[in-house]
């Protein structure tokens, strides 16, 4: 009844599967939290909105963004 489950020739604890199952979610929540936070940015710049409050040398989509700050700040820098 209580004999551990085997993985392979290996066989499992209950601890290992815990932590293990506890690892999976922590990996599943990071992933999910990572899509989350590009589809937020992919949302915001195609309406138009600003991600870094208007710092664009320092914004990370800076030479791929739209928004009429940037292409001011490229402008005159001469980057076209
Ligand atoms: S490049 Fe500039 S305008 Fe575009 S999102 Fe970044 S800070 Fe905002």
């Amino acid at each position: 009844m209580n004999s551990p489950v085997k993985r392979g020739d290996k066989k499992l604890t209950r601890r290992e599967m815990v932590f293990g199952g506890l690892r999976c979610a922590a990996l599943t929540a990071i992933g999910a939290g990572g899509a989350a936070a590009g589809l937020k940015r992919r949302k915001l710049l195609r309406e138009g909105k600003c991600l870094n409050q208007g710092v664009c040398p320092q914004c990370n989509v800076f030479s791929e963004c739209g928004l009429p700050r940037a292409r001011a700040v490229r402008a005159q820098r001469g980057e076209g």
